[in-house]
């Protein structure tokens, strides 16, 4: 499990994130919900070292996380944007997140992610949306322990965002992925986690799994089948 114990975090004289708990259980899906600003991209930016908590605890199973490594932490991350290197083909971008990337492994890769035979174009030759599955397949084929999912589908239409969505779910499931996704639409995290922390201005404020927050929170309730934007 991936838990974290009464964090805090300022920058400057603001102070960002009040005392956050969160787990997240071992190949699970857990989702962060929350108005812009409210403080998620930043607690999954100290979760992937790329912060550091003001106090608090981060603990990747029994290890203190902050002792290890940002690059050893297994940690893999999924932009709003996909981070693909331009004069690179999808191929060579899909090895470079392996250790040891042989070609028939990288079509694998590409074959999940339904980009069968596409290894050898360029990344500008690929659509938004296939560029977020060469995203995919790369963040896959590094193997993490963790995935952290930032606005993932942000930049795509609704029908390619329900498509990702289910083949990232199928995917981390078959792999035993332990997943947190930041997200502020609420459709998005009911049909994706299988536990969803609130967040409101750094503080958690409502949790509880998909069926028990669409029961007792009103906005969870009326939003469920609507693309919900928050
Ligand atoms: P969004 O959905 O818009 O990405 P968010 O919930 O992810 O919002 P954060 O990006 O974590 O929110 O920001 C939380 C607060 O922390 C904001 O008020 C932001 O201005 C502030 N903040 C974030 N990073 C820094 C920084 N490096 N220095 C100062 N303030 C920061």
């Amino acid at each position: 499990d991936v838990t974290i114990q009464h964090v805090n975090k300022t920058f400057g004289q603001k102070k960002v994130l009040h005392e956050i708990d969160l787990t997240i259980p071992s190949g699970r899906c857990v989702a962060l919900v929350g108005p812009s600003g409210s403080g998620k991209t930043t607690l999954l930016r100290l979760i992937a070292g790329l912060e550091k908590v003001s106090s608090g605890a981060i603990h990747f199973g029994a290890t203190e996380m902050t002792r290890v490594a940002p690059n050893q932490r297994g940690v893999t991350m999924l932009f709003q944007r996909p981070l693909l290197f331009p004069h690179l083909t999808v191929g060579q971008n899909v090895r470079l997140g392996m250790k040891a990337g042989h070609k028939q492994e990288v079509e694998q890769w590409l074959d999940r992610v339904g980009l069968s035979g596409r290894a050898d174009a360029f990344v500008h030759e690929l659509s938004g949306g296939e560029q977020q599955r060469a995203s995919l397949a790369r963040a896959l084929a590094s193997r993490p322990n963790f995935l952290l999912l930032d606005e993932p589908f942000s930049s795509l239409d609704l029908p390619r965002r329900r498509e990702l969505r289910t083949l990232i779910r199928r995917l981390t499931e078959a792999q035993g992925v332990t997943t947190l996704l930041v997200t502020h639409d609420r459709e998005e995290a009911m049909a994706m986690a299988d536990y969803v922390y609130v967040m409101e201005q750094g503080h958690i404020i409502d949790q509880g799994n998909p069926v028990q927050l669409a029961e007792k929170s009103p906005f969870f309730g009326d939003g469920v089948h609507l693309s919900g934007e928050w």
